[in-house]
């Protein structure tokens, strides 16, 4: 079977979990074998190992932490020339999707972003985009040069298939203009919540929080939940929340088991990255508030009365 090439999407030495959704869509296309970009690979082989990679490159060069995208996108591109896989997978962040664009001029191969589910078809990858505010599912391919797809977190279950990877260490030659240096890290204030787009419960809220204090409420009651806690266009413009937190079309996409939608309206905009949790809760005082028809329960009400009655109730059930 062709090989299916995986970036490794890693924070310090851990495998986030995009990447084991990433592996378990190659197991549909082919043999997953993973590409580890930067130190730190050696306790990550077996977790990969663990979702069915049958191979890992690593490549460990100072490059990779001087630089940021460019001497991913020459590593991968090196790789995939030796290789020639069926396909290569990318998670569909910012920096994933600036690494398939490089990739697709190195390659001279096509590229398809966002893809929201990957089947094999006779012909190749069968990549699921959902576009134009997903009002509309498509389904496309790639039809020139080595597929490169790069998938939303959230699109698979990550699946384990124990395999005992083969570590292979890869020397890459370096482009002479690697792009932009990375002068300094700030490391980013941990919230101790778990990641939005990673998270099987999310608390969000809209612009009926009505203030960024009045996010507090949201945020007690997620770590109640231990959920992540995400907020509309609505809210962040308006200073409500950060906007690494904006769930929506031009924010993130979640697909948790449980998303508590609070003084949120519904719009198409924001749906289109919400609109694949498994069960949705909203709380909203306009009984006639679009959210409620994609509802699966709907509270009318005060959402600073409804939370904090719910936060109580958490806490007598969980004595
Ligand atoms: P509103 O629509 O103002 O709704 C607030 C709701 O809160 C109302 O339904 C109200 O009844 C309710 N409410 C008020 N007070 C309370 C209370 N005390 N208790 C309970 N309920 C209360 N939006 C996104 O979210 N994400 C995106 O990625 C995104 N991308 C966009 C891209 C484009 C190109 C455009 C044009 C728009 C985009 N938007 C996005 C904006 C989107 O169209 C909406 O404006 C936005 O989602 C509305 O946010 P909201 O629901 O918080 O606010």
């Amino acid at each position: 079977m062709a090989e299916i090439l995986v970036l490794v999407d890693h924070v310090e030495g851990a495998v986030r979990k995009p990447t084991l959704e990433l592996l378990t869509i190659a197991r549909r296309l082919g043999e997953p074998s993973a590409v580890w970009c930067g130190p730190g690979s050696d306790g990550a082989v077996e977790t990969l190992g663990m979702y069915g990679a049958g191979k890992v490159y690593v490549v460990d060069a100072p490059e990779i932490n001087e630089y940021l995208v460019a001497p991913k996108a020459d590593a991968l591109a090196q790789i995939a020339e030796t290789a020639a896989p069926a396909a290569v997978l990318i998670t569909s962040s910012w920096e994933g999707k600036e690494i398939a664009a490089r990739l697709s001029v190195r390659l001279g191969a096509g590229v398809l972003t966002d893809a929201v589910d990957v089947e094999a078809g006779p012909d190749g990858p069968v990549a699921t985009q959902s576009v134009f505010g997903a009002s509309w599912v498509t389904t496309s391919r790639v039809m020139h040069g080595v597929p490169l797809i790069t998938v939303k977190p959230n699109a698979a279950t990550p699946e384990p298939a124990p395999a005992t990877p083969a570590v292979e260490q890869v020397s890459v030659k370096f482009s002479e203009t690697p792009g932009a240096r990375i002068t300094g890290r700030t490391p980013r204030e941990s919230t101790g919540r778990v990641e939005l787009t990673e998270a099987a419960v999310v608390v969000a809220g809209g612009r009926g929080v009505g203030s960024a204090e009045g996010f507090r409420v949201l945020e007690r009651l997620a770590d109640k939940l231990g959920a992540a806690v995400g907020a509309t266009r609505g809210a962040t413009d308006l200073q409500y929340y950060p906007h690494e937190y904006q769930i929506g079309q031009t924010g993130k996409t979640v697909s948790p088991q449980l998303y508590i939608a609070s003084g949120i309206s519904g719009a198409i905009q924001h749906r289109a990255g919400m609109q694949t949790a498994k069960t949705i809760v909203a709380v909203n005082k306009d009984p006639n508030a679009p959210i409620f028809e994609m509802a699966d329960f709907g509270i009318v009400g005060d959402l600073h009365k409804v939370l904090p009655q719910l936060i109580e109730e958490i806490d007598k059930r969980s004595g």
